[in-house]
């Protein structure tokens, strides 16, 4: 049996209303499990989403063929919230608030504070929280 492997993705949707059966499609055509963490339609009907897939790395490259049919853009890295490291100032604030452990003390003598990206679910919370706008998010 081929091992699956789980990868967060960021997809942009041009102008169309694809985002729906495009989805149907990853499941059902190429026996991907989806988790949808956040998706917005801007005003001017652009989609974005950010997902992970979980699925044999094979089926997973075939679907995001399938996907760039629609010209859809697919971002690997997945930033959908993205952390500043020169606009930290590791004061910590962000830390208690995150659910996933993402934003972190990664040194405890240091109290340095880090973002490990594949953690983030997307909640934004941090973003409410940071004084500093060291948290973003792309959309
Ligand atoms: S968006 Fe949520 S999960 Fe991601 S780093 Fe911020 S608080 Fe943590
Ligand atoms: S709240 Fe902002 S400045 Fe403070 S540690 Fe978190 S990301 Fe850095």
């Amino acid at each position: 049996m081929s091992t699956t492997v789980t990868k967060k993705l960021m997809l942009f949707f041009p102008r169309c209303e694809c985002e729906k059966p495009i989805i149907y499609h990853l499941v059902k055509d190429y026996d991907l499990i989806v988790n949808v963490f956040r998706a917005k339609v801007t005003p001017e009907e652009e989609g974005y989403l950010v997902l992970d897939v979980t699925g044999t790395e094979a089926n997973i490259e075939q679907a995001l063929e399938f996907v760039r049919t629609f010209n859809v853009t697919v971002n690997y890295a997945g930033k959908g919230v993205a952390w500043d490291a020169d606009r930290c100032t590791h004061c910590g604030h962000c830390v208690p608030h995150c659910p996933t452990a993402a934003l972190h003390v990664a040194d405890r003598g240091t109290m340095e504070v880090a973002f490990d990206e594949a953690k983030c679910i997307e909640c934004l919370a941090c973003i409410k929280v940071c004084p500093y706008g060291a948290c973003s998010s792309a959309f």
